[in-house]
């Protein structure tokens, strides 16, 4: 038995895809399509461990969707095996609390949600329509990054405005990067040998975006992001949090369009606007060569991480485990270890041999002795959408 799956994850420039055997979980290919909108864009093609590269236009998703397809007939594997397509969508608003069966009908409320997540979800709801006219014979499915946070309390969701203003446009915290927040929670619980409903954690998912998510045995009842995905913690080119005294202070007084702050604090800020760089390897090295914005900026970024953990760990009445994951939780162990050591006064002990150790594996990186459990464990949003596409469909 097989049961390919086709995974879709359509951003407003790209798509990333993959096909993987939900049964066997292997990864049968990948591949990214870039720069759509552009005259000249690229896709790569993976499959067999070779990568086929070609530069071909793409004024938009549907194309970027049937050239897809072509590489598929010229290298394999053949999409007529896939089962169903799982798609990634940002935002699920209150409605979309777990993975959806995609029809006409359900694609249209998804239409009407565009404004809670401007930058995701029109990208997302193209790379559907088109998807669903290259692949007409398969189940679609969506997979929110909402969905795992639909279970925070009130407290934790509900904010500080006039309630009839927030009942009337869905005002309030959703929580993104739940399907990787899912993943990585549960395999905390497998690496741990507990089960995952036996005790509180903490995940750190720290990407190009970050979030911090507190999970009550078994249960989200914290995420950092919040109505969109800016909110919480410093990332790539996003501020996280600001007070937001400041929206009306960038349009007053320095007179900025709100699009203009919009696009100022998601894609200029972050790591980016504190010292021009995004990427940790860059970072690492400009704090190795002394600079001093560079400095500023992994200050910013842990003391703005150490103070979530250290809320997390009070609201949840303490906690067993905390993990990192995501492109910089996985493969900075100076930030792990600056945290760890923030956490010392509580009993919190790395053994830096294996915190400094590379590896793909789930593995924990305290000692033995350590009061909480921290653990490096990778994310594989593609394999949790596989999973959650399979049991959709019933397969
Ligand atoms: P996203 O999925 O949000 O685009 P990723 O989880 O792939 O992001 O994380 C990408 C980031 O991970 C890079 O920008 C970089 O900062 C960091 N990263 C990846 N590999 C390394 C590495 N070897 N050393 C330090 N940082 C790394």
């Amino acid at each position: 038995m097989s049961t390919p799956i086709l995974l879709l994850n359509a951003g407003s420039s790209s798509i990333k895809y993959q096909v993987i055997d939900a049964d066997d979980e292997a990864v049968l290919a990948s591949g990214i399509i870039q720069r759509i909108g552009d005259e000249s864009g690229t896709i790569d093609h993976t499959v067999d461990g070779q990568t086929h590269h070609q530069t071909r236009g793409f004024p938009n998703h549907g194309r970027a969707l049937t050239v897809l397809t072509q590489m598929f007939d010229e290298f394999g594997p053949s999409l007529a095996s896939v089962k169903a397509v799982g798609h990634r969508t940002v935002h699920g608003g209150a409605e979309f609390n777990s993975t959806t069966l995609i029809d006409d009908e359900m694609l249209e409320h998804l239409r009407k949600l565009s404004p809670l997540a401007p930058l995701h979800n029109p990208p997302a709801i193209a790379g559907i329509a088109a998807a669903r006219r290259v692949l007409p014979d398969v189940p679609h499915v969506a997979i929110f990054d909402t969905a795992f946070f639909a279970t925070l309390p009130p407290e934790a969701y509900t904010y500080a405005v006039p309630r009839e203003l927030a009942a009337e446009h869905g005002i309030r915290k959703y929580g993104f990067h739940g399907t990787s927040h899912s993943y990585v929670s549960r395999k905390v619980a497998d690496v741990l040998g507990k089960p995952y409903d036996s005790f509180n954690q903490i995940v750190c998912h720290l990407g190009n975006g970050a979030s911090i998510s507190a999970v009550d045995h078994g249960v989200a009842v914290e995420a950092s992001m919040g109505l969109t995905p800016l909110a919480g913690l410093v990332m790539g080119t996003r501020s996280g949090d600001v007070d937001p005294g400041l929206h009306a202070f960038l349009a007053r007084q320095v007179g900025m369009s709100i699009d203009d702050i919009d696009t100022t604090l998601n894609k200029k800020s972050g790591m980016l606007g504190l010292c021009g760089a995004t990427d940790f390897r860059d970072i690492n090295e400009l704090v190795g060569d002394g600079d001093e914005a560079a400095t500023l900026a992994l200050a910013v970024y842990t003391h703005r991480l150490l103070s979530y953990i250290g809320s997390y760990i009070a609201i949840l009445g303490g906690v067993e485990a905390i993990t990192f994951t995501a492109g910089v939780g996985e493969n900075n162990p100076l930030l792990r270890a600056a945290i760890a050591k923030r956490l010392a006064f509580l009993g919190v002990t790395l053994d830096d041999t294996v915190n400094d150790t590379r590896s793909k594996e789930p593995r924990v990186i305290s000692t033995p002795e350590s009061s909480i459990a921290i653990l490096v464990v990778p994310t594989n949003e593609e394999l949790a959408m596989a999973r959650e596409t399979k049991a959709a469909i019933g397969a």
